[in-house]
C-alpha cells in the first residue's frame, strides 16, 4: 500500500530539499516542515474517543485523540522528522532505531535499539527520509513487530521504486508514505535523483 503526497506545499519542500545549494539551516526547515505535512494526512484515521468538555457557554459532546502514536526515527536521518511531527502530537512516544548499511554488501546493521513499551496498542510511524533498497526500513519494521506492534506506518520523505517493492513484498500489511517517488537506485543504493546523503545534509557532516 502505497500513498504518494501530490500538494503543493510538499512538492515546493521537496524542491528546496533535493536542490544541492540548500544549505543546513533550509534542508533541516523543510524536512521538517514536510515531515509535519505529511503527518497531518497520516494520522487521519487516527482512534478517537467521544469526551464531554465545558466551554465559557455551557456542555460540549465532542472527540478527543485516543490511544498512543509512537514515532521510531532510524537513525540517524530519521531524527530530522520528529519534531516536525511532535509539534503536531505533542504526546507522541519517541522510540529510536540505529541501522547502518554496510558498505559492501547493502546490508543493515542495528546498532541501537530503544523502544517504548506496549506496542501493540500503538499506532507506529517509522521515520527515514530515504527508501532506497527497503533494507534498513524492512528491517526496522521487523524488529517492530518482533516486539508486537501491529499498526505501523512507514513515513519516508523520497522513495526508489526498489525499496517501495521490498516493502511491499515484505510487510505488505505496512502502509508507505511518500513525497516523491524517483526513477531509481544507483550502483551504491543512492537515490537518483533523490537529494544525496540525507544525514549528511542534515547533520552537516560532508
Ligand atoms: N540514504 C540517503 O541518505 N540517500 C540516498 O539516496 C539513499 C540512502
Amino acid at each position: 500500500m502505497l500513498k504518494v503526497f501530490d500538494h503543493p506545499l510538499i512538492t515546493h519542500k521537496l524542491a528546496q530539499l533535493r536542490r544541492k545549494e540548500t544549505g543546513i539551516r533550509d534542508f533541516r526547515y523543510n524536512l521538517s516542515e514536510i515531515s509535519a505535512l505529511m503527518a497531518y494526512e497520516i494520522t487521519r484515521d487516527l482512534p478517537m474517543k467521544e469526551t464531554d468538555v465545558v466551554t465559557p457557554m455551557g456542555k460540549c459532546r465532542t472527540k478527543e485523540l485516543a490511544g498512543i502514536v509512537v514515532l521510531i526515527p532510524v537513525l540517524r536521518a530519521g531524527l530530522g522528522m520528529v519534531e516536525g511531527i511532535t509539534n503536531l502530537i505533542p504526546d507522541a512516544k519517541v522510540g529510536h532505531i540505529g541501522m547502518y548499511r554496510k558498505h559492501d554488501t547493502l546490508k543493515p546493521m542495528t546498532y541501537y535499539s530503544k523502544l517504548p513499551e506496549n506496542l501493540s496498542d500503538a499506532v507506529v510511524m517509522v521515520l527515514d527520509p530515504m527508501l532506497a533498497t527497503g533494507g534498513s526500513a524492512t528491517a526496522a519494521i521487523q524488529a517492530l513487530k518482533e516486539s508486537s506492534a501491529r499498526k505501523i506506518k512507514l513515513v519516508c520523505i523520497i522513495g526508489a521504486p526498489e525499496g517501495v517493492n521490498k516493502i511491499e513484498k515484505d510487510h505488505p500489511d505496512v502502509q508507505i508514505y511518500l513525497a516523491g517517488l524517483d526513477e531509481k537506485l544507483n550502483e551504491i543504493g543512492y537515490i537518483v535523483p533523490g537529494l544525496g546523503d540525507a544525514g549528511d545534509r542534515l547533520f552537516g557532516t560532508k
